[in-house]
């Protein structure tokens, strides 16, 4: 009998047969169409690292000393993108960035405070110590 609608793979576009719920008209295109979607995954998780790596390295040489206070515009300027960080948190007074190691956090209109997190304070299991850190 043939189907009322007619079904094609989604790869290759040939005309599908057996069961309804069939996208792929065989095993190879259903790999192409594995490989393509990790490699689409893979390729958005190596652009977010990037940015991330970027951005630490831009606090990495804005802060040598361990602590600063910068201006956003200089934070700009170096190439620094805000809509990525690693961990966020917020209290009654404050909101915190994590990059990796490094802590920022607003400090005043146009500025950022930075902090690089020794690395004791970042693997304490229960790291309650790591606001003293800021
Ligand atoms: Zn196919």
């Amino acid at each position: 009998m043939e189907d009322h609608f007619k079904r094609f793979c989604s790869i290759c576009g040939t005309r599908i047969t057996g069961r309804v719920d069939k996208r792929f008209c065989g095993d190879g295109c259903r790999t192409v169409h594995h490989n393509r979607s990790n490699s689409e995954t893979n390729r958005h998780v190596r652009l977010v690292n990037g940015i991330l790596r970027r951005n630490r390295r831009i606090l990495e040489k804005l802060v040598p000393g361990g602590m600063r206070t910068v201006q956003s515009t200089l934070l700009f300027a170096a190439g620094f993108d805000f809509a990525y960080h690693t961990r966020y948190e917020q209290d009654a007074r404050q909101s915190r960035f994590y990059c990796y190691d490094f802590v920022y956090e607003p400090a005043g209109t146009g500025k950022w405070k930075i902090v690089k997190l020794d690395e004791a304070i970042l693997h304490e299991p229960n790291s309650e110590g790591r606001g003293a850190a800021v």
